[in-house]
């Protein structure tokens, strides 16, 4: 596993920023799926500029691949080398191709629910703290 870039006194973690593009395969799209349209993904949020949109329905295939992606990774994980994936209508040459951007930390206390480790969550205490943007996917 990737060594946690966290200093050792720190309760924090880094997750990598993603992009996720709308890429054709070998065959036709049969949903939405308009080639370069793309969000990012900055912790539990997805970020969508103006105009950008995606199918829901193939929204749902990629969605459960996001958090994984977000962690570091071995590198002879499958996890870290494919990038693409596919709509779920087996008809759809509709694809996501999912970039790691830089690293974003999050304190854990920011982060956590369990009552007795709860702070104020990151949202509300000035997030986006520490970013690291050296791509190193
Ligand atoms: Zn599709």
């Amino acid at each position: 596993m990737e060594q946690d870039d966290a200093a050792p006194d720190e309760d924090g973690f880094w997750l990598y920023d993603l992009r996720v593009e709308t890429v054709i395969g070998d065959r036709p799209p049969v949903c939405r799926h308009v080639a370069g349209e793309a969000f990012r993904v900055e912790g539990e949020n997805l970020v969508f500029e103006a105009g950008q949109r995606v199918s829901m329905y193939a929204l749902a295939a990629v969605l459960p691949l996001l958090p994984a992606k977000q962690r570091m990774t071995s590198p002879n994980d499958w996890m870290s080398t494919d990038a693409e994936v596919a709509c779920p209508d087996p008809h759809c040459g509709g694809r996501f191709r999912i970039t790691r951007l830089g690293k974003r930390y999050f304190r854990h206390a920011e982060t956590t629910g369990l009552p007795d480790k709860r702070a104020t969550p990151y949202w509300q205490a000035g997030q986006d703290a520490r970013t690291d943007d050296s791509s190193d996917s």
